[in-house]
């Protein structure tokens, strides 16, 4: 076919973000006009952005649930499932482990709540109380899957797949039959995928559009400091901690993982959601690293859920910023404490937006910090939210590559092909031509 060569999904939607970021900064030099706010940022904007993230989590339930499926109904070796789970765990930990650590030392060095003055307008915002990890351990087991998926709640909807698919495997040709049709269906959810993320440089345009429209700059000024540091740490754990673990533990080349993470990492930042950006790694994973269905389909969802080391990353830094504010010194019990909460919490909280402030909440009062100190940082935490959703997600796929590669479920010669999976639609295009 003589056509010329598309630009690929992660250019269009850097493009679209630029111009997004553009428009919202007219919108404010123009001093945010009423026909701007009732067209623009509550009408056209708006509808177009959650639209996009609507149809992100339209997909995130039967995706994995049938995905899942999928991978557990080809295992050949049911010993397989336990030792991917364990190393997946054991690393999720490792590495929220080393973000919350990292968070606490450079809060300590530069001490970012010392001269913080109070942002102009602190937004009021119901606190919730995190949920008992007990709890979290006893709601694994869907009492009824139907409701777990209703409601998308990942952990039940995972263990419940795990089982169906293990009960598969058991069936005989029965089995065969039934693992034979979800394989077909989740060809035709990934192609599902590709279709949406058509949408997505116009939903990122107008989610971004939004954002830079209703940020207000005297807000991060006034704790400017905490922001950058948030910032600091998020960039070194991304571009050092993951390019390190990858090298040592996986043998791989970081460059060729981080260069092929850039468009689910743009999902990610402009959604603010590692549940709702599943797809988009799923897809990633499977089709630009190589990694087997088998393995991606268990540790991708279960990252979403359990794994969030950006998130860890504010809530460590949050925590000193809001001791220094109100001059509280924290005791090396406390802070063990504190890395201990952060770990145990961001296992039972999904990855939906701004979840990170609300399980910070339940951290600073077990360590006995005053919770309202929240409210200094709250106004300014939705592009703090978007970018350490970037680096859960990034996390999610070191782990996954990693694991899959000491598994041998890495396919390394698509690892290493730069142009892997790049063309989301080509792809598409030749499945429906029958290829
Ligand atoms: N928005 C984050 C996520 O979905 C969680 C958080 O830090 O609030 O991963």
């Amino acid at each position: 076919m003589a056509e010329k060569k598309k630009m690929s999904l992660s250019a269009r939607i850097l493009i679209a973000m630029i111009l997004g970021a553009v428009t919202g900064w007219i919108i404010t030099l123009l001093g945010n006009p009423d026909w701007a706010q009732i067209w623009l940022t509550d009408g056209l904007f708006r509808v177009l952005g959650q639209v996009f993230i609507a149809l992100l989590q339209m997909l995130v339930v039967p995706l994995v649930f049938v995905s899942l499926v999928c991978g557990s109904s080809s295992l050949s070796d049911p010993k397989m499932l336990g030792r991917v789970g364990g190393k997946t765990v054991a690393l999720y930990l490792l590495t929220t482990g080393i973000a919350v650590t990292l968070a606490l030392t450079a809060a300590a060095i530069f001490q970012p709540g010392l001269g913080a003055s109070s942002p102009v307008s602190t937004v009021q915002r119901q606190i919730a109380e995190a949920t008992p990890f007990t709890q979290v351990i006893i709601d694994m087991v869907p009492k009824n899957p139907v409701a777990a998926m209703a409601t998308a709640q990942m952990l039940p909807i995972i263990v419940f797949s795990v089982l169906l698919g293990i009960a598969i495997t058991m069936s005989g040709s029965r089995g065969e039959r039934i693992s034979a049709w979800f394989q077909d269906i989740n060809h035709v959810i990934m192609r599902l995928v590709t279709l949406v993320m058509r949408f997505a440089p116009y939903g990122v345009f107008a989610l971004i559009a939004n954002l830079a429209a209703t940020s207000d700059l005297a807000d991060f000024a006034a704790v400017g400091k905490y922001v950058m540091l948030v910032f600091a740490v998020l960039f070194l754990h991304a571009l050092v901690v993951y390019p390190t673990l990858l090298t040592l533990i996986g043998r791989l080349n970081p460059l060729v993982f981080l260069a092929k993470m850039r468009a689910a990492m743009m999902f990610a930042f402009s959604t603010a959601s590692s549940n709702a950006t599943i797809p988009v790694t799923l897809e990633t994973v499977e089709k630009r690293m190589g990694v087997s269905n088998k393995v991606a389909s268990f540790t991708v969802p279960l990252g979403a859920t359990i794994n969030m080391d950006g998130t860890a990353i504010m809530q460590g830094i949050a925590t000193g910023f809001i001791a220094q504010f109100y001059g509280i010194d924290l005791s090396l019990g406390q802070y063990l404490m504190v890395v201990a909460m952060v770990i145990l919490a961001s296992i039972g909280t999904a990855g939906v937006p701004s979840v990170g402030l609300v399980v910070l909440a339940g951290v600073l009062t077990q360590v006995g910090l005053p919770a309202e100190g929240i409210a200094m940082i709250l106004g300014i935490d939705r592009v703090l939210d978007m970018t350490r959703t970037a680096v859960n997600i990034t996390g999610d796929a070191t782990v996954t590559t990693i694991v899959a590669r000491s598994e041998g479920e890495l396919n390394l010669d698509v690892f290493n092909d730069p142009d892997a999976g790049e063309s989301y639609e080509e792809a598409a295009l030749e499945a429906g031509s029958g290829a």
